[in-house]
């Protein structure tokens, strides 16, 4: 599976000829710091990559032209340092279709008050090159991030770090395979969609496989594979059971599943429980141990929810938080204390336990399988968001809420699977109603990591609707929201 750190970011310093030599080397000299300087600041998830100053239409249009075939450049950052003629900038920018963040800021911190004169003004003329490179990327009507502040401050450094994980889930969205095992569960509305859509908006190869050819793999399984499997799992998780048969064909079926997405380069896949024939288990652990290496996971054939828990995944490499497919089960009612209980009938992703996952088999009320393998583990305390992606017909739509999730409020020694529970804002009531109202789904990606801000620029990057249900939210705000995206989409 590509790491994100194999993508790259380009850094476009603009100016002009009229300054002069002398200027122009500083300029470079200048971007040269700025860029070094993000590198080494080990904040960033991918390498910046210093471009020569463009002063001419021609040195703008081949900087993108390049850019836009470059597989490892995930998008560009632009600054002008002084002052670009941004008509210079149409043919190079109406084509582009990667991600674009202008970053405004300026090489100086402060104004040197003693020193400050007419040659410091003509070098230092961010604040007003950068509103002229603004204007031209508003009448494309380009969808960028404008990122403003010092490039040395912590938070600024945070956003663009941020701009960056998103961007290449743009490109990871981009390149997409996934797998269904199964279709969707029969007469579920909202884990379908359109696929020609999903791939014409994402990117997403959406592919089918007949499980009778994932059980050909999983016959040819050896026991020497299956031994070094179980020996992963226990050095993963804490093996809390006797029935070992159970867990080594969950081995078995994790180890096909990974073959059949190694051959294919599927990063995502999807199962489902009503259409397992020729599999004795529905996969648990199986599934579980593939989400906690990054693998996306969708059940019920629900592969909208399966790409998302890839990308997302993606986005967040290497930070410690977590990102899950989750679903909402079971609410807590209690007055003044109301929570969501999320789980899942056994695919719970690892990667957000708050302790070391069990192996336990129990049998599955549901289906007309052997009893499966499963982890059951709590999860994290932590702020975190919650996002559903639905097809409204003509067009695809992200609901994101912001949540309080916490390890479940009381021991539940009989629930035979993980679980989290969480908050979400501004208030259970709220929150439910309006993402009721808004078509979110029962399944959705739960992060730790991946925030509502990320998420939202996603959605500009991705050209599609993104409605945000966060501390401030109210329900007839919300009602006039979805309505005037309605006419708004009408209207595109
Ligand atoms: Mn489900």
């Amino acid at each position: 599976m590509k790491s994100i750190k194999e993508y790259e970011f380009w850094f476009i310093t603009g100016s002009q000829h009229l300054y002069g030599e002398e200027t122009l080397k500083q300029v470079a000299k200048d971007s040269e710091v700025i860029v070094s300087a993000l590198n080494k600041s080990g904040t960033l998830p991918c390498n910046i990559v210093y471009k020569p100053t463009v002063k001419t239409p021609d040195e703008v249009t081949k900087m993108f032209k390049d850019a836009a075939y470059d597989d490892k450049c995930a998008g560009v950052i632009t600054w002008m340092h002084t002052f670009s003629p941004s008509k210079m900038w149409i043919n190079g920018l109406k084509n582009f279709k990667k991600p674009y963040c202008h970053f405004h800021t300026q090489y100086n911190r402060e104004i040197p008050w003693n020193d400050i004169d007419m040659d410091f003004m003509n070098l230092n003329q961010s604040a007003h090159g950068d509103r002229e490179h603004g204007f031209i990327g508003s009448r494309l009507r380009m969808q960028r991030k404008v990122i403003v502040g010092y490039w040395e401050d912590a938070d600024v450094r945070k956003k663009l770090s941020d701009w960056m994980r998103t961007a290449c889930g743009y490109m990871v969205s981009q390149s997409l395979k996934m797998c269904r095992f199964g279709d969707n569960m029969r007469q579920v509305a909202v884990t379908e969609g359109d696929k020609v859509e999903a791939e014409i908006k994402f990117g997403w190869d959406i592919e089918y496989r007949p499980v009778g050819d994932l059980v050909e793999i999983l016959n040819a399984v050896t026991e020497e594979e299956i031994d070094t499997k179980i020996a992963e799992y226990k050095t993963r998780y804490e093996m809390d059971t006797e029935a070992e048969e159970a867990v080594r064909y969950q081995a078995k079926e994790e180890i096909a599943i990974r073959k059949m997405c190694d051959k294919y380069g599927y990063r995502a896949f999807v199962t489902n429980f009503e259409d397992l024939h020729g599999l004795c288990q529905l996969p648990g652990i199986a599934a579980q141990n593939m989400m906690m290496d990054g693998y996306g996971f969708g059940a019920e054939g629900d592969w909208k929810v399966a790409a998302m828990d890839a990308i997302m995944k993606a986005m967040s490499e290497g930070m410690n938080g977590g990102t899950a497919f989750m679903e909402d089960y079971t609410y807590h009612f209690e007055k003044g204390n109301e929570h969501i209980l999320g789980a899942h009938m056994l695919e719970v992703c690892p990667l957000i336990a708050a302790n070391k996952p069990k192996i336990q088999v129990h049998e599955l009320g549901i289906g007309d399988r052997q009893p499966p393998a499963r982890l059951v583990f709590d999860s994290k305390d932590g702020d975190a968001i919650v996002a559903s992606l639905v097809d409204m017909g003509g067009r695809m739509r992200l609901i994101v809420n912001d949540i309080k999730a916490c390890n479940p409020l009381k021991p539940m020694p009989k629930l035979p699977v993980a679980g989290v529970m969480w908050k979400p804002m501004p208030d259970l009531a709220t929150s439910a109603e309006c993402w009721i109202m808004a078509g979110g789904a029962h399944h959705s990606v739960l992060s730790y990591d991946v925030t509502a801000e990320m998420l939202h620029d996603w959605a500009n990057m991705m050209g599609i609707e993104f409605v945000h249900i966060n501390e401030r939210t109210t329900v007839p705000d919300m009602e006039k929201e979805l309505l005037y995206n309605d006419i708004a989409y009408k209207l595109k």
